[in-house]
């Protein structure tokens, strides 16, 4: 399937020619606006609906809580949907080529209205990948939401289901590590069970788990869907059936995103395409001087791709992060800007150390989410926060080096 193409459906249903994915990007969630006149999105800040008309209120209520489709009309009150929110999720659902999306007040409010979804049909148990995001790993470890987790590579997911298993989770390019998932395989493996995708590192960009087999495509939207190091958001891109499960969790729990943020999503996502291919170029420039550099170890960077870069020094992490200037030092990805982070001392310091250091995360290993700037002052920082280089002849020689493409 061509992966910049993108098979539309208006909002009456009828199918449209398919349109690119970089055109989807600054036209969807925002059909109606010329005919309204407008250019920009308007902003509903309306916590709640007036009507006068009680019984078709009671109606549309109970049609909610039987469905959970998105009300006709008015949504009655914030918590059971917002039209500025509704238009960032009918744009990314466009763009991952689900038929529904929804938002959430951040990506961990997202995947835990997944786990709820799931656990209150009394399906618990969950199989998970590593590595995951750091808090995404101590949900599940922790069991915080009653889920039970059973941790394995991807190999082992059809071995690891039971009868009572609800969800199989994967991240790819996995965080911190930028390891990769075979979706499809993974997909195949999970039989009925439906499969996550964390697909906040990619983007639709560079994937699209959905056309892989995924049930579900869940992004923090604060990473690169957002991309300006601003908002705080999750979502989960699915099919309508599941949707309308996490649309009635959202309202009973409380999870939801503010306007302000689906309005800021939205503008995120016109400028998303450009974005990615910019920052991957500049990435992959700098994977190349960092994989010919003695002073790195490992160089790990994914074979689709992307603005994220992970690499191991000889020396020590916490003086490269003392020492960067332009850069900073940050934990969070997605941004214009160019941020690193230690993960054995942040984004993951959550996860027991023995777990951390059996899915790839060395304590040598540090993440960069590469943004916008040019690529030679950003190889200029780097290098004086690596320090000095070894003596010509001792320590270690770039025979050392993985070759990037293949240093998962
Ligand atoms: C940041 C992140 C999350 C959590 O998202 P928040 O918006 O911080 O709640 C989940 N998955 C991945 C891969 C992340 O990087």
């Amino acid at each position: 399937m061509d992966m910049d193409t993108t098979s539309t459906r208006a909002h009456d249903g009828v199918r449209t020619a398919p349109r690119a994915l970089a055109t989807e990007a600054v036209h969807a969630g925002r059909d109606d606006l010329a005919r309204q006149g407008l250019h920009a999105p308007p902003i509903d800040l309306s916590t709640t609906y007036p009507s006068y008309d009680s019984r078709g209120e009671a109606a549309r209520i109970d049609a909610f809580a039987t469905t959970g489709a998105e009300p006709d009309g008015p949504p009655v009150y914030g918590r059971l949907g917002n039209p500025t929110v509704a238009r960032f999720e009918t744009a990314l659902a466009r763009l991952e080529g689900t038929e529904a999306a929804v938002a959430f007040a951040s990506g961990m409010a997202a995947l835990s209205a997944v786990l709820l979804v799931r656990g209150s049909m009394g399906l618990r148990h969950v199989v998970a990948v590593r590595p995951l995001y750091g808090c995404s790993d101590h949900l599940l470890t922790a069991g915080l939401l009653g889920s039970e987790v059973t941790w394995t590579d991807p190999a082992g997911v059809a071995d690891a289901l039971r009868p009572d298993t609800g969800l199989v989770i994967v991240e790819s390019p996995a965080n911190p590590t930028l390891a990769e998932v075979d979706l499809r395989a993974v997909a195949h493996a999970c039989g009925s069970v439906p499969l996550l995708v964390d697909n906040t590192f990619a983007t639709p960009v560079l994937q699209r788990p959905a056309e892989h087999g995924a049930r579900l495509v869940l992004h923090s939207a604060t990473k690169y869907l957002g991309g300006h190091g601003d908002v705080l958001a999750g979502v989960v891109a699915c099919d309508e059936e599941f949707a309308g499960r996490l649309r009635q969790v959202r309202f009973a729990t409380g999870g939801v995103l503010h306007p302000l943020a689906g309005y800021l999503l939205l503008r995120g996502l016109s400028t998303l395409p450009v974005r990615v291919r910019a920052a991957s170029a500049t990435a992959a420039e700098l994977v190349r001087r960092l994989a010919a550099d003695p002073r790195v170890a490992r160089v790990h960077y994914p074979r689709i791709g992307g603005a994220m870069v992970a690499f191991e020094v000889y020396g020590d992490p916490h003086e490269v992060i003392a020492g960067v200037r332009l850069i900073t030092p940050a934990v969070s990805l997605g941004s214009v800007d160019t941020l690193i982070q230690h993960p054995a001392s942040i984004s993951h310091r959550i996860v027991d150390a023995d777990d951390r250091r059996g899915a790839g995360v060395s304590d040598q290993l540090l993440r960069m989410s590469v943004g916008l700037e040019d690529a030679d002052d950003l190889w200029s920082d780097l290098d004086g926060a690596l320090g000095r280089r070894p003596e010509r002849g001792a320590g270690n020689c770039a025979s050392n080096h993985v070759a990037p493409a293949l240093a998962n």
